[in-house]
């Protein structure tokens, strides 16, 4: 037999699979197999892709594999992972990596495998050796038999507590004064629940009730479907996923729930657990390598079969996948960063089309995408018919302090009320850049062409662009003067307004600042929400889907900074982020109210918004995706090729833009982008209009154009990234 395997390099010019011959005894191999395969002179992992009788070399020129792994991944996902590398425009070994065990990848051999656990029990004739004087024991034996006479216990104990190896163990087994038994143990991960109103049943609205049964009918029809659970903020989407997940459960069949970093949204993951206790299996990277190993395991092997988790949950290794929910479905985590630089949204819709399986994307501001394109199912109120809030706009052209008059009476009230509200303020630091009064000097990254971030707590100016710290300045280098001028605020600035604003309400900042560490997120959150008053600052960490019965007010400052950036979603972005901030307010029986400041308070985004319309918004923003021939209605490609000076960077970009022999790809650019930690970058753009053909066509021809350039001698010293569906 032969096993057409992908060797698991980061070589980027090497284009598998090669074909290995597999001896008898391994013939267990199968598609999805975990090899491990000389490469050259090296060892690597590798992935069976395929099998075969014969192979097109010679037979001498045939070698084995080194070793089998017991891991075998579903042969389902192999495909999956292969398709993502292509659709990404990235490498096969890349694909594949996404879809193996946690801690096996490119370079990496699985280090972490099933903890077993040995435990002794005492046997009868132990007892009667303990007791009696015929059985002659030596002391280490005799003080294990003590110790165990109370009941069975483990290795690791008794050797704290008594002072016996394995060796006495054994020896004792050998004897038949004690039984072992070596189980697996499970490293299970620990939630950190965040006040979910805890495990209470509850009957189902009219709408959610609606919702649920055409999900269900899709089910049945064993065909894949796309669907959008379109449903204001606190209309009870959870619910409807959790019925969901029971319905594919009763079918026997899986379910897959994504939710955007579990970190920031710890509710929905702990209401999963709640409902299906150990049938659920969660994936995050903040698991330790041992619980994220044996999460893998238990839904490889059917003991789980509802994984909660993030992006890379869309890979988990379930069998007969009858649904995948993603929550948020607007939210940005779902594209991965790093290549390949794939987007969970459309994996899952790959992944639900495989297995005929019904995708489920939920959220209160549905992208303009899932608008167009999946089937629309609505939760048109709150629960309990609960109003939204109010929203008031109010601009900020002109004002003197950070906080609008208005808002800060609302804040007032909120004092002396003794209620709570969430502000939220999309920028990190003190202030947004330092200058000198005298000659204008102003602070800018050495490796950036942005300007530094004043943090005032830890003293520094920062670049939240490469990470690039220094001092804060006593005075400015150039000319001397000591009269330096912090110009607009952030999170860090805000915070201590708003202690002002409601002292002596506590106030609690969410960002990445100022909440760092393994679950120091969640403790952030769960100490606001047992606060019987006060204030949860920060910047879009705050507007997650977090559920507080008992806010009273939100508030957005500078909401349309967003809408300067230059790009074609930065209306989309905004009206999602106000209208979520919007929805965090006035979910219980108190109500709420909502004011959003901004320097035009008259901008499409944020009218719709206030007006909790985002059907309004979505018809607006698709007629104008339609015109320009953007997203949904087309397919971009982003390439960026970088370099440490100026010049090869362009060269590349422009002898890219040459060779891309694509009719149907419209290419923009070259355009130069701002210097990025220490890299001069130039970008172009490709825009495919047309059907997924035509999309493949397009991302075939970017690879094959940048892998030529790369190739060539003038590229020296320029990196390339190529970015399919970019965000
Ligand atoms: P969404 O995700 O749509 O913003 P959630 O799923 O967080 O809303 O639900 C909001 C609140 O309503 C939660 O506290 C939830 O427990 C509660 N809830 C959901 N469905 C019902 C229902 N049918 N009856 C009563 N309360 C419900
Ligand atoms: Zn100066
Ligand atoms: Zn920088």
């Amino acid at each position: 037999m032969i096993a057409k395997v992908e060797p698991l390099t980061p070589a980027r010019a090497l284009r598998g699979p090669f074909d290995y011959r597999i001896p008898g005894e391994m013939e267990e191999v199968d598609v999805g197999s975990m090899l491990v395969v000389p490469f050259g002179r090296r060892r690597l992992l590798g992935v069976v892709v395929d099998l075969a009788d014969e192979s097109e070399l010679p037979s001498e020129r045939l070698v084995e594999p080194l070793a089998a792994l017991d891991r075998r991944v579903p042969k389902e996902l192999v495909r999956l992972g292969l398709w993502a590398a292509e659709e990404y425009c990235s490498t096969p070994a890349r694909g594949l990596a996404l879809v193996l065990p946690p801690g096996a990848g490119i370079g990496a051999l699985p280090r972490v495998g099933i903890r077993r656990v040995l435990t002794a029990a005492i046997t009868d004739a132990g007892r009667a050796a303990l007791c009696g004087t015929r059985i002659r024991l030596g002391g280490r034996q005799r003080a294990a038999l003590d110790a165990l006479a109370d009941g069975p216990q483990t290795a690791t104990r008794l050797n704290r507590a008594a002072g016996c190896g394995h060796s006495t163990l054994r020896s004792l087994e050998a004897r038949g004064l004690v039984s072992l038994d070596q189980s697996e143990q499970r490293r299970r991960p620990a939630l950190a629940a965040v006040g979910a109103p805890a495990g209470r049943a509850v009957e189902p609205t009219p709408a959610q009730r609606a919702a649920l049964a055409a999900i269900e009918a899709r089910m049945d029809e064993r065909q894949p479907a796309g669907l959008l659970l379109h449903g204001v903020t606190g209309s009870g989407k959870t619910e409807v996923y959790l019925r969901a997940a029971a319905a594919a459960l009763e079918r026997g069949r899986s379910a897959i729930v994504l939710v955007p970093e579990i970190a920031l949204t710890p509710q929905t993951a702990a209401r999963f657990e709640e409902r299906f206790g150990d049938t659920v299996a969660v994936l995050h990277s903040r698991l330790g390598a041992g619980e994220r190993h044996d999460e893998w395991l238990r839904l490889r092997r059917g003991e789980a079969r509802v994984c909660v988790g993030p992006r890379s949950a869309v890979f988990a290794p379930v069998a007969d996948l009858g649904l995948i929910v993603i929550d948020e479905e607007h939210d940005a985590s779902y594209k991965q960063e790093g290549d390949p630089r794939y987007d969970a949204r459309r994996v899952a819709e790959r992944r639900a089309d495989q297995s005929g399986a019904v995708l489920v994307a939920g959220s209160a501001t549905p992208r303009p995408e899932s608008r167009l394109r999946l089937e629309r199912l609505t939760l048109p109120s709150r629960v309990d018919s609960r109003p939204l809030p109010p929203v008031e706009l109010v601009g900020s052209l002109g004002a003197t302090g950070v906080l609008h008059a208005r808002t800060l009476d609302a804040l007032n009230a909120i004092g002396s009320r003794a209620e709570k509200a969430i502000v939220l303020l999309n920028r990190r630091g003190w202030s947004n850049f330092l200058s000198c009064r005298s000659c204008g000097r102003v602070w800018d990254c050495p490796e950036c062409d942005v300007s530094l971030v004043l943090h005032r707590a830890s003293g520094r100016l920062a670049c939240h662009h490469c990470g690039h710290t220094e001092t804060v300045p006593g005075a400015c280098p150039d000319c001397g003067s000591v009269s330096l001028a912090r110009h607009g605020a952030g999170t860090e600035r805000l915070e201590r307004e708003l202690e002002r604003a409601v002292a002596p309400l506590p106030v609690f900042r969410l960002d990445a600042d100022a909440v760092t560490g393994r679950g120091a997120v969640a403790a952030l959150l769960r100490r606001f929400d047992s606060a019987p008053a006060g204030v949860l600052v920060g910047t879009q960490m705050v507007a997650k889907g977090h559920d507080f019965p008992d806010v009273t007010l939100g508030v957005v400052v500078d909401a349309d900074s967003t809408l300067r950036f230059p790009d074609f979603r930065a209306e989309e972005r905004t009206f999602a982020l106000v209208a979520q901030l919007a929805g965090r307010s006035g979910r219980g029986p108190r109500g709420g109210r909502v004011i959003v400041q901004a320097l035009d308070p008259g901008a499409r985004a944020l009218q719709h918004a206030a007006a909790h319309d985002a059907e309004g918004f979505l018809s607006g923003e698709l007629e104008r995706r339609r015109a320009l021939s953007y997203p949904p209605f087309s397919h971009l490609i982003r390439i960026v090729c970088s370099a440490r000076e100026a010049g090869p960077e362009a060269a590349a970009a422009a002898e890219i833009r040459e060779r891309i022999e694509e009719p149907r790809a419209m290419v923009l650019g070259p355009a130069p982008l701002f210097r990025r930690a220490g890299r001069e970058r130039t970008q172009l753009l490709v825009k495919a209009v047309g059907d997924s053909a035509v999309r493949a066509a397009a991302v075939r021809a970017v690879r094959d154009a940048v892998d030529g350039v790369a190739r060539s001698r003038s590229a020296r010293g320029v990196s390339f990234s190529v970015d399919v569906d970019p965000q």
